[in-house]
C-alpha cells in the first residue's frame, strides 16, 4: 500500500484527499517509482481545485511532476536504484501523477537526476524551473545575449517567474521583474532583478506598439501582459509564452511581428522532446544558484499540498512549493 491525494468528481465537484492504495492499482507503465518530493505547480492548483478541466478521468493522482528512486523496470535505461526525475507527459492529467508515494510510468518519460541536484532540489526547480529554463533555451536560440539589453520577466514572484529571473542574472542579463506584489521587491533584488516594475503597467489594453524597450520577454501571464510585452518588444527581439497566470486570452495585433519582426515563441514543457528536456536539465545543473531558489521554497506534507492549490491559483505563493509525499 502506498498514500497518495486522489481526485473524484460528483456532482457537488472535485473532492481532493489522501488516501492509501494498492501498489496493483498503479497505471501500466514499465517503470515503478518510489517517489521522494514533488511540486505544487499552477496546473496542479487547476487539477486539485478542479476549476479548470485539466484533469482527463477520475479517480486520478494529481502531481504533474517528481523526482525519485527507481525500484523496478522494464525499460532499458533504467534500473533499481536509478536517481529521476519526471516531468508532464499528462501524468497527473491522463495518467496518475507524482503527489504520492508511488508512481508508475512510461521509461521514456524520465530523465536522469543531474548529479549537482538532490531529489528535493530537483523539484525546488520542478516543472516551473525545467519551464523557465525552457524560456531561456528559446532565446538563446533566437541568438539573444546579454549585452542585447533589458529582459522582462511577468509573473515574478511565481515558480516560473522567480527561476527564469535566477537564471537570467546568473547569465549575465539585465532583469526587469513585473509583479503585483511590489512588497517582495527585495526579495526579487536577491534573485538578481535589476528593476522592478508594476503588474498593471502591463496588464490594461495597450497600443498596438509602444516604445520599445525589452530585448527578451519571459512571460508566464499571457492576456493583456503578453500583447504589451510583445508591443514594447525591440526590433528583431523575441518573447517566450509560456503562461496564463492572468488569462489565456490574447488580445494583440500583429503590428510588432510585422513592423519590428518580434518573435513569439510558444513554450510547451509538457510534451518537449527528451533531447530539449535532457539539454534543459543540464543547463539548469550548470547555470542555477540552488541556495538561491532553497530561500524561495517552502516544504509541505501530502495534505498540506490541497489547500496549496487554492493558494496558487489564488497568486498567495511565493517561489516554489516542495512536498514531502512521504510526511
Ligand atoms: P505561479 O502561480 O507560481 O506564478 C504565477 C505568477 O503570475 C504569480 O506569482 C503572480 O506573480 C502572477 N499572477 C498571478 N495572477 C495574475 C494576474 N491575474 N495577472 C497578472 N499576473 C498574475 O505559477 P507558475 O509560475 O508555476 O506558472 C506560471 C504560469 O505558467 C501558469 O499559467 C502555468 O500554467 C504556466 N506554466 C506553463 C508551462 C508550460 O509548459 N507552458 C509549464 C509550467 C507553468 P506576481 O505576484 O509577481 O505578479
Amino acid at each position: 500500500m502506498f498514500n497518495a491525494i486522489v481526485l473524484t468528481k460528483d456532482e457537488q465537484g472535485v473532492h481532493a484527499r489522501v488516501q492509501a492504495l494498492d501498489e496493483a492499482q498503479l497505471p501500466a507503465g514499465e517503470v515503478t517509482v518510489r517517489v521522494a518530493w514533488s511540486t505544487i505547480n499552477y496546473k496542479d492548483g487547476l487539477a486539485i481545485t478542479g476549476s479548470s478541466p485539466v484533469v482527463r478521468s477520475y479517480p486520478m493522482v494529481p502531481g504533474i511532476d517528481f523526482a525519485g528512486t527507481v525500484e523496478s523496470s522494464s525499460h532499458p535505461d533504467w534500473t533499481p536504484g536509478d536517481a529521476v526525475i519526471l516531468n508532464g507527459w499528462g501524468v497527473g492529467e491522463a495518467h496518475w501523477g507524482g503527489l504520492a508515494q508511488k508512481a508508475r510510468v512510461r521509461g521514456d518519460w524520465l530523465v536522469p537526476l543531474p548529479a549537482v541536484f538532490s531529489l528535493r532540489q530537483a523539484m525546488a526547480i520542478g516543472t516551473a524551473g525545467y519551464t523557465a529554463m525552457l524560456c531561456i533555451l528559446a532565446l538563446e536560440k533566437h541568438g539573444l545575449q546579454p549585452g542585447d539589453g533589458e529582459i522582462l520577466v511577468t509573473g515574478a514572484n511565481g515558480g516560473v517567474g522567480s527561476v527564469a529571473i535566477l537564471l537570467l542574472a546568473r547569465l549575465g542579463y539585465r532583469v526587469v521583474a513585473s509583479t503585483g506584489r511590489p512588497e517582495a521587491a527585495d526579495a526579487l533584488h536577491a534573485l538578481g532583478a535589476s528593476a522592478i516594475i508594476e503588474r498593471a503597467e502591463l496588464a490594461t489594453p495597450g497600443r498596438p506598439l509602444g516604445k520599445e524597450r525589452w530585448a527578451g520577454v519571459v512571460d508566464a501571464v499571457g492576456s493583456h501582459t503578453l500583447a504589451n510585452a510583445c508591443a514594447t518588444t525591440r526590433l528583431h527581439g523575441a518573447v517566450a509564452a509560456c503562461g496564463l497566470a492572468q488569462g489565456m486570452d490574447f488580445p494583440a495585433t500583429v503590428a510588432p511581428f510585422i513592423l519590428r519582426g518580434v518573435t513569439l515563441y510558444g513554450i510547451d514543457s509538457a510534451m518537449a522532446p527528451k533531447a530539449l528536456r535532457h539539454a534543459a536539465w543540464q543547463r539548469l545543473a550548470r547555470d542555477l544558484d540552488v541556495e538561491k531558489l532553497e530561500a524561495i521554497t517552502q516544504e509541505l506534507s501530502l495534505s498540506q499540498a490541497i489547500p496549496a492549490g487554492a493558494d496558487i491559483l489564488a497568486g498567495r505563493i511565493r517561489g516554489r512549493l516542495v512536498v514531502d509525499v512521504n510526511r
